[in-house]
């Protein structure tokens, strides 16, 4: 395929010469019109693994020809997206706009080529071909009457470019995934290659592309797979050596209609700021689709080792949160106190002063045994601010009044104690139980009600009293 390799213009000519020897280049090739779907989050994923297992490399080509539907604030999202993901691409950027030369190029050597035709067939009258056979209950599949005249025949029309596609015969994929696809070559129409403004389609654009970055394996969405059929008539028609396809099902929601908003957060960005951590998401991503056994903790080192596109199923995962929550929360246990202020601090509230962080740092390793994203641990560790407070549930308010009299009573105990350490803590108010003839499940909870505004706050009393210190406990 490499020597096959003419050179092109602009950027794709550096990455040819860049990449010239390596064996496998896989691209993510979003079209900038929203946010990092959470599809296309997967996908990105898959051909980063894909390039790092096989020492190849990951490009990324920003489609953006449809000038209407492709916006900057569109393109920063999805580089924010793939950023915080941590899926860094090789390379430059590829702008699929800036190739539009190359591209028309390439249409007019299809037509040097006679593997394709100027079409001077107008919309107006494309649509009143389509309602004629529409009323007569036919599918319409549009020959052009153009396809076998002279070319010198012009007409007041500007024309368009369209492919010859193969009369007879079938046009037949080896899917790394879905297996042996084929289409009967009558299926496939006289696509469009450049329209009558000169400008490519996505079908031209995307072969002529992939063919310059010297793409070896297209991985993504089986919502592609009937393009697929198209563009292979296009490296055909060229003589080109066709890259190797991978189409990956969709992400289909809990209830098996396709992942939407209604589902839940379907743009990237949205889990960030749900406080999910990145690491998280890829393995839960990895997960959906992917399979290696039962092995559901598959850290970047793993993935790196064992992802083969053949092990992705046939069929569309569901997306179900509990399974990327409890991943969450793994990945959140795995991080260390520092790591784990720095993470939550997106979450506080407010900035915590040198205090309020040494005692978050002393809770963070109890604190982080429960929770299941940043936010929530945000939440848990905000109860070492100074002064904090927040309204009481009604259930933690009656047990407080029931037992208001021996909070009292404790904290009387708790102001005597100078030498303010867990040890201290644990013999005072065990020896202050002993003494009322009480257990510390007698006062413990309605404490912790006291101190931290709330009956499910994390660690044991001993520790909260500690960590909080006499000042905040008194108080
Ligand atoms: N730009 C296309 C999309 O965002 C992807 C094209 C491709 O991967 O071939 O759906």
């Amino acid at each position: 395929m490499l020597g096959q390799f003419r050179n092109s213009p602009c950027i794709v000519k550096e990455a040819n010469l860049i990449f010239h020897n390596m064996s496998v280049i896989v691209r993510f090739a979003p079209s900038p019109t929203g946010d990092l779907h959470i599809g296309g989050a997967r996908t990105a994923l898959f051909n980063y693994l894909f390039a790092k297992k096989n020492n190849g490399k990951f490009l990324l080509r920003i489609e953006d020809t449809d000038k209407k539907r492709s916006t900057k604030p569109a393109i920063e999202a999805i580089t924010q997206g793939l950023d915080w993901l941590g899926l860094k691409h090789d390379g430059e950027a590829v702008f699929q706009s800036q190739n539009s030369a190359r591209h028309e190029e390439i249409a007019n050597k299809l037509l040097e080529l006679d593997k394709a035709y100027l079409c001077y067939t107008s919309a107006e009258e494309l649509a009143e071909m389509r309602e004629f056979h529409e009323k007569k209950g036919e599918v319409f599949r549009f020959q052009s009457p153009w396809r076998n005249k002279d070319n010198s025949q012009t007409s007041t029309q500007k024309p368009v470019v369209r492919i010859k596609s193969p009369l007879s015969g079938e046009i037949v994929i080896n899917d790394l995934v879905q297996g042996e696809v084929r289409v009967k070559s009558e299926e496939i129409d006289d696509f469009v290659i450049l329209r009558n403004d000169k400008t490519p389609t996505y079908m031209l654009a995307v072969v002529v592309d992939d063919f310059d970055m010297n793409i070896t394996h297209i991985i993504r969405g089986d919502d592609h797979l009937t393009n697929a059929f198209r563009q292979k008539a296009i490296y055909d028609a060229m003589g080109w050596k066709c890259p190797e396809f991978a189409h990956i099902p969709l992400i289909y929601g809990a209830d098996g209609a396709k992942m939407s908003k209604r589902h839940g957060a379907t743009s990237v960005i949205e889990y960030q700021k749900m406080g999910y951590l990145p690491e998280a998401l890829r393995n839960y991503l990895l997960r959906l689709g992917f399979s290696f056994g039962d092995l559901e903790i598959i850290d970047d080192a793993k993935a790196q080792e064992i992802f083969d596109v053949k092990n992705i199923g046939k069929s569309p995962s569901r997306f179900d949160f509990a399974k990327l929550n409890n991943l969450n929360k793994h990945y959140i246990k795995e991080k260390n106190e520092v790591e784990l202020l720095d993470l939550a601090s997106e979450f506080f509230v407010k900035k915590p002063n040198e205090a309020e962080k040494s005692r978050v740092l002393q809770a963070i390793h109890f604190v982080k045994e429960r929770c299941d994203n940043l936010e929530n641990l945000a939440k848990n560790l905000e109860i070492y601010f100074d002064n904090f407070s927040q309204k009481l549930e009604e259930n933690d308010q009656n047990l407080l009044n029931e037992k208001a009299e021996i909070i009292k009573k404790i904290i009387k105990v708790l102001e005597g104690v100078d030498d303010w350490s867990l040890e201290k803590i644990k013999e005072t108010l065990n020896n202050f139980a002993n003494e009322n003839n009480l257990k510390i499940k007698d006062f413990g909870p309605a404490l912790r009600i006291a101190l931290t505004f709330s009956g499910k706050s994390a660690g044991g009393i001993f520790d909260v009293v500690f960590i909080l210190g006499k000042k905040e406990v008194l108080k």
